[in-house]
């Protein structure tokens, strides 16, 4: 048996992410050992300096970037 670590991908872990305000699916692609520590109470931007902020936005709030921009932009 062998496992060749040089092909396995940085970032291990990808999680889909329904928008519960639209519905629509994203992806968020995480090293799962810095998604944990960010669920042991790391600051985010620290955890998981490599996603935008609309993908954090997703993992916090299950919002997706469209829909935030859409809730928090004024009306005119
Ligand atoms: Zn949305």
């Amino acid at each position: 048996m062998s496992f060749d670590v040089t092909v396995a991908p940085k970032f291990d872990t990808c999680f889909a992410v329904n928008c519960r305000m639209c519905n629509s699916q994203n992806f968020v692609r995480v090293d799962e050992s810095d998604f944990i520590a960010w669920r042991n109470g790391e600051l985010i931007q620290n955890a998981l300096p490599y996603l935008d902020a609309n993908e954090r936005e997703l993992l916090q709030t299950q919002i997706c970037g469209t829909c935030f921009d859409y809730i928090f932009s004024d009306e005119n």
